[in-house]
């Protein structure tokens, strides 16, 4: 199967259980996003699917490659914006794409395509020679999903990536990776606590305290409610 399937997964620190036995799939091509208040266990479940750390229990399948059995094949097919920003703040952002496709073995003539690319696609082109140093937040953030999109991955893996950041901002980069998913094709798992980041269109898995809720497309699980009391109702009665 193709996209990205999770499939039994959990996970423990020490006596604390962060993931129990969690399955969803996300179809090549679909937004999902991965909902649940802090705690629920969504950087952890990142945490498997990059394989900072290694599944003990459950299957995770990236474009329908066992990342277990063919870790570095899997590895190669995710782009992915973590919770924390890794840029290089004294570097261009033309030189902090650069150096990220060399990470990933592209040649110099190469890495120039792609990054050109990159930067017309999250509309970054004019800010190639500034510092990132100099940027705003929210254009520190597209840099990162940019710089994810370098080495042509067909899975997106963005955990809270619009955290902190203005209603504009937030709002632009919401929009730029649902069509990163319906005009070019990606697969992409999107983790928030923000309900009004979903479409109804969208796919949902809802974590809570380790445990998947609910998954689906989002007006299917609302049945036409707001994201927002679907949610609440349901992390509470959860309790
Ligand atoms: P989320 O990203 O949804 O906020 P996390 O995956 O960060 O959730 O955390 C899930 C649970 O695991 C929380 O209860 C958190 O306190 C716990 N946890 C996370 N990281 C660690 C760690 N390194 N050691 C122990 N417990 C942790
Ligand atoms: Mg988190």
């Amino acid at each position: 199967m193709t996209g990205l399937t999770v499939r039994n997964v959990s996970y423990a620190y020490g006596e604390k259980r962060a993931l129990d036995d969690v399955s969803f799939h996300v179809p090549q091509g679909a937004f999902c996003a991965l909902l649940g208040p802090n705690g629920a266990g969504k950087s952890t479940l990142f945490s498997l699917l990059t394989r900072l750390f290694t599944t003990r229990q459950g299957e995770i399948e990236i474009a329908g490659i066992d990342i277990a059995k063919h870790p570095r094949k899997a590895l190669a097919k995710i782009g992915v914006v973590f919770q924390q920003p890794t840029l290089d703040l004294d570097l261009t952002v033309h030189r902090n794409l650069s150096y990220f496709a060399a990470l990933h073995g592209l040649s110099g003539r190469q890495a120039e395509g792609r990054i050109t690319a990159v930067l017309e696609r999250l509309d970054m082109a004019e800010r190639a020679t500034e510092r990132a140093r100099d940027l705003n937040g929210g254009h520190r953030r597209r840099l990162e999903i940019a710089r994810c999109l370098i080495h042509v991955p067909s899975v997106l893996l963005l955990d809270e990536p619009t955290v902190g950041l203005d209603a504009a901002s937030r709002h632009a980069i919401t929009k730029h990776v649902h069509d990163l998913s319906s005009q070019d094709g990606l697969t992409v798992l999107w983790a928030t606590h923000l309900t009004d980041e979903i479409g109804p269109d969208d796919q949902v898995a809802i974590l809570h305290c380790g445990k998947l809720l609910d998954q689906g497309i989002c007006r299917d699980i609302t049945g036409g409610a707001p994201m927002q009391d679907t949610f609440l109702s349901m992390t509470r009665a959860a309790s």
